[in-house]
C-alpha cells in the first residue's frame, strides 16, 4: 500500500491560543488589532461576543425548522452566558455547555487539548503519531445515523481483528465529524484518528477499505504530526460539525446532523491513550474585569447593541465601535501593504 505521508510543515504550526480564539482571523491581523484593546481580557471577551451573536443567529435559524423538543436544546445555546455578573475585579458567565454553541465548543476544545496533549506526547516518546482521515461514500438524512454506527461497528471490529490475527493493539483516539454537501443533499460522516505507529496506522486503513469497499483512495489520508505541535491536535479535539447555519437548508441539514450523533460519543480514546485528569467540564466562564473600575454589577446582553448593559445603560466592550476600529486598521495596513509593493 503507497500511501502519501505528508509532515506538517513549521510555518502551519501555532498556538492553542491562535487557533482556538480567533479561528475566523489571520495571525497577520491579530498581530495590529491586540493593540486596540484595553487588557487582553477585553479582548477575550470582545471574540466570545461575536461568537454569541454568531450563535444567536445560527441557533435561531435552527429553531425555526425543529421539533419542539430540539427547540428547547436549541434557546439554551441561545441565551448561553446572556448574563456576566461582575463581582469586583472578575467576570462570570454561565455556559450552555451544548454542541451548537461557538462558545461552549471552543471551551470544550481546549479542555480536550489541555487533557490530551501531554499523554499524546508521551505516546509519541514510543513511536511516530500519525493523523489519519478516513471516509466513505456520502449518504442521505435519513440513512445518516444508521451509516454513522455502521462505521462505528466497523472500526470496533478492525480493531478486534488486528489484536487476534496480527498481535496489533491500536493506541490512540478518534473522532467523528459530519460534513454536509448543498449541492448534492448528502452528509459525510468521517473520522480523524491520532495513531501511534505507520504500520498500525497502514492497517487501520487497509481494513477500513475492508469494511468500506465503496471509499475512493482520494478521501484518505495518512500524515505524520508533532504532538507538540497544538494545530494538529486540533484537526481531532474540535467540534463535531461546522456549527454556523447560514439560511434555512443549511439550518436543516445542520439539525439532521445533531439528531444523528444525538447521544453519541463523538471523540473516543482507545488503547491506553487516557486523559491527564478527569476535570469536571467548566460550568462557567470567568474572566478578569480589569478594563473597567471594579463594582459589583449584572451585565445583561443586548442582541441589537452587540453588548453587554448594565441598568445604566453603559456598554460593556465596545463591540461595535471595536469593529469599526479593527477593519479601519486592517484597511490602513492594506493601504501601507499595497503601497509597498507598488514601489
Ligand atoms: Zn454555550
Amino acid at each position: 500500500m503507497s500511501k502519501i505521508i505528508k509532515k506538517l510543515s513549521q510555518k502551519e504550526s501555532t498556538t492553542l491560543e491562535n487557533v482556538i480564539e480567533k479561528p475566523s482571523t489571520t495571525l497577520d491581523t491579530l498581530e495590529v488589532t491586540s493593540d486596540l484593546f484595553l487588557s487582553k481580557s477585553h479582548e477575550t471577551l470582545y471574540y466570545s461576543t461575536l461568537r454569541k451573536h454568531s450563535t444567536i443567529l445560527s441557533n435561531l435559524k435552527l429553531i425555526d425548522v425543529a421539533p419542539k423538543v430540539w427547540k428547547k436544546k436549541y434557546w439554551k445555546a441561545y441565551h448561553c452566558k446572556n448574563v456576566i455578573l461582575q463581582d469586583g475585579n472578575k467576570f462570570q458567565g454561565s455556559l450552555c455547555r451544548k454542541r451548537w454553541c461557538q462558545n461552549c465548543n471552543r471551551i470544550k476544545t481546549a479542555e480536550m487539548i489541555k487533557g490530551y496533549s501531554q499523554p499524546l506526547i508521551e505516546l509519541q516518546k514510543e513511536d511516530d503519531l500519525f493523523l489519519i482521515t478516513l471516509t466513505s461514500k456520502t449518504v442521505k438524512a435519513k440513512r445518516l445515523r444508521f451509516e454513522i454506527d455502521r462505521r462505528y461497528k466497523a472500526i470496533t471490529r478492525t480493531k478486534d481483528s488486528l489484536r487476534k490475527n496480527h498481535n496489533i493493539k491500536l493506541v490512540g483516539c478518534r473522532k467523528l465529524e459530519v460534513s454536509y454537501n448543498e449541492k448534492e443533499d448528502r452528509y459525510h460522516p468521517h473520522f480523524h484518528f491520532i495513531q501511534k505507529g505507520r504500520k498500525e496506522a497502514e492497517m487501520l486503513l487497509e481494513y477500513w477499505y475492508k469494511h468500506n469497499p465503496l471509499a475512493g483512495e482520494l478521501g484518505q489520508d495518512i500524515r505524520l504530526i508533532d504532538a507538540n505541535d497544538c494545530k494538529s491536535l486540533v484537526e481531532v479535539f474540535k467540534y463535531a460539525t461546522k456549527e454556523v447555519a447560514k439560511d434555512d437548508i443549511n439550518a436543516k441539514a445542520l439539525h439532521n446532523i445533531y439528531v444523528a450523533i444525538d447521544g453519541k460519543r463523538v471523540f473516543q480514546p482507545y488503547g491506553k491513550l487516557k486523559k491527564v485528569k478527569e476535570e469536571p467540564e467548566a460550568k462557567h466562564e470567568i474572566n478578569d474585569a480589569d478594563f473597567i473600575p471594579p463594582n459589583y454589577e449584572i451585565w445583561q446582553y443586548d442582541m441589537s447593541l452587540k453588548d453587554y448593559t448594565n441598568p445604566y445603560d453603559q456598554d460593556l466592550i465596545g463591540t461595535r465601535q471595536m469593529e469599526f476600529d479593527i477593519e479601519e486598521e486592517e484597511q490602513k495596513k492594506n493601504k501601507e501593504k499595497t503601497m509597498r509593493n507598488g514601489k
